[in-house]
């Protein structure tokens, strides 16, 4: 009863969106993670890879991005972001970078 419930919400809050023409993805607009934002800075992320901090992550590549790494949620990407699962409820960007980055499995 209770799921019903949720999903019929879920439907109509559908419905509403769409017949004020207001396209779903602007209903959960992605917040971009602020690279000065705390845990950002504690983990070098910058939204250009080729400008980490080579003296502090040696190991770092070029070719080593968000969008290659295995947290980076490619099905939600949008205008180049896309969720992180360590950064959670943020955007990161495509060609960004942290020392986090974990080579995405083939
Ligand atoms: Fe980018 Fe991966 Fe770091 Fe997330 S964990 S910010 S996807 S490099």
């Amino acid at each position: 009863m209770h799921k019903r419930r949720i999903f019929l919400r879920s439907i109509s809050t559908f419905a509403v969106a769409t017949a004020a023409g207001i396209p779903l993805s602007s209903l959960a607009a992605l917040q971009k993670l602020d690279p000065k934002d705390p845990q950002a800075v504690s983990l070098g992320y910058t939204e250009d890879t080729t400008k980490a901090d080579k003296k502090k992550y040696p190991n770092h590549t070029a070719s080593q991005m968000c969008s290659n790494c295995q947290f980076y949620q490619t099905a939600q990407q949008e205008d180049g972001y896309a969720p992180c699962t360590i950064f959670a409820g943020k955007g990161v960007a495509a060609k960004g970078w942290c020392s986090a980055w974990t080579k995405k499995a083939a």
